[in-house]
Parts: C-alpha cells; structure tokens; sequence
C-alpha cells in the first residue's frame, strides 16, 4: 500500500472516530439531562420537608404556649379560691397581683399562639403551593426523563452501528500505522490524523507546521507525523 492510500484509510477512520466522539458527546449531554432532573426533583422534595417542618416547629411551639396558658389557668382559679380564704386585705392584694400578672402573661400567650395560628395558615399554603410544585416537576421530570432515554438509546444505536464501521476501517489501515493511531487515541487525543490548516498549523496541537514537512506531505510518499505525534494531511487529501 501506498503511503498516500494508508493516509486516506487513516482520515477516513478519523472521521468515523470523531463521529463517535460527537454521539458519546452527545450521548452524555442526556445522561446530564437526566441526572440534572433528577437533582431538581431532589431538591423540590427537600424544600417541601423542610417546609412541613417548619409547620410542626409552630404547631409543637403553639402546643407549648396551650399548656403554659392552662397552668396560668390553674394558677388564676388556685389564687381566687385563696382569696377567698385569707383573712386580712395585704394578702387579698397580694394575691390579687398574683393574678393580674396570670391574666397578663396567659393574654400574651393567647396573643402568641394567635399570632401563630397564622404563620400556621400561611406555612399551610406553602406547603400546598409546594407540593403542587412538586408534582408537576416529577410529571414533567418523568416525561422528559424519557425523551431523554430515548435519545441515548437511539445514541446507543448509533454508536454500535459506528463502532463496527470503525472496527472494519481499522482493518483497513496497514501496520504499524494502525497501532500507531491507536496509541494516539488511546493517549486521550481525540485528534490522531490532523489536518495542516490553511495557516500551515496542525489541527490537532495548533503549532506550526515548517515549510520542509509540508513540502514532504505534498510528495505523498511517505506518511509525516507532526511533532505532537499526530498524523498529518493537507485538506486535498481529504
Ligand atoms: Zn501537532
């Protein structure tokens, strides 16, 4: 085989090769998808735990503030029952201070626990609010998930049809060079077989390409690496 032939069956696999790349690029890009809806149904659930636990914080606080009024309640009934048993005005005073500071602090308990009903009311309407949110997005999450896995299986598709295409050129490709472009990929090139742009650079590392190895690509008798180690071609040969 010719040296120019072996580099037409290398760009060709190039070609092929880069076709994969895009369809795992593609491929990946709904994997993201996926995972990114999934993240957001995630932190939709979140939201909505931790606003019913804000609910409980105010009904547990409310729950408090009722117990707290009830023993005020006790107190009262307890100190106007002792009024009526003491004897001398000092103490029916005193215990009349008793409870007028009971009947103060249960009318500021009543104000608090008023005050927390409607943060109740209002919690109560977030989380409905929130839970509708949350249903939506996991019946929009379902079915884009499922467009999405449409795309990668049609993605999977594709990639095993190429990936025997690319299978049969390798074939193609005389030794060593059929090695030699796999060290390259498989180095983490994605470009193996560069093409010297119209500014004389590699296409794969950007450097320049020097008058004497562009005069030996165009003399199509040998196959010319570039110094990054790629394979060369100028666009004719394409
Ligand atoms: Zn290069």
């Amino acid at each position: 085989m010719e040296p120019y032939d072996i580099l037409k069956e290398l760009v060709e696999l190039q070609r092929l090769d880069s076709g994969l790349d895009d369809l795992e690029k593609h491929k990946k890009k709904f994997l993201n998808d996926i995972a990114a809806l999934d993240a957001n149904v995630k932190a939709s659930q979140n939201q909505l735990q931790s606003e019913k636990k804000k609910l409980e914080e105010l009904v547990k606080q409310r729950k408090t503030l009722e117990i707290e009024t009830g023993t005020l309640d006790s107190h009262i009934a307890k100190y106007i029952k002792q009024q009526n048993d003491v004897k001398n005005s000092e103490q029916v005073t005193a215990l009349g201070q008793e409870i007028e500071k009971s009947k103060l602090a249960k009318a500021q308990a009543e104000d608090k626990m008023m005050e927390i009903l409607l943060q109740e009311d209002e919690q109560k309407i977030v989380i409905k609010t929130t839970t509708q949110t949350l249903s939506d997005e996991e019946k929009k999450a379902v079915e884009d998930k499922a467009y999405a896995q449409t795309k990668i299986n049609d993605c999977d598709k594709a990639i095993e049809d190429k990936k025997q295409e690319r299978a049969a050129q390798l074939a193609k490709v005389e030794a060593p060079y059929d090695r030699g472009y796999e060290n390259i990929r498989n180095k983490g090139k994605k470009i193996a077989v560069a093409q010297v742009s119209e500014d004389n650079m590699c296409g794969g590392c950007n450097m320049n390409v020097a008058p004497q190895v562009l005069h030996d690509i165009r003399k199509k008798d040998a196959i010319i690496n570039c110094q990054c180690g790629r394979y060369l071609y100028i666009k004719e040969y394409a």
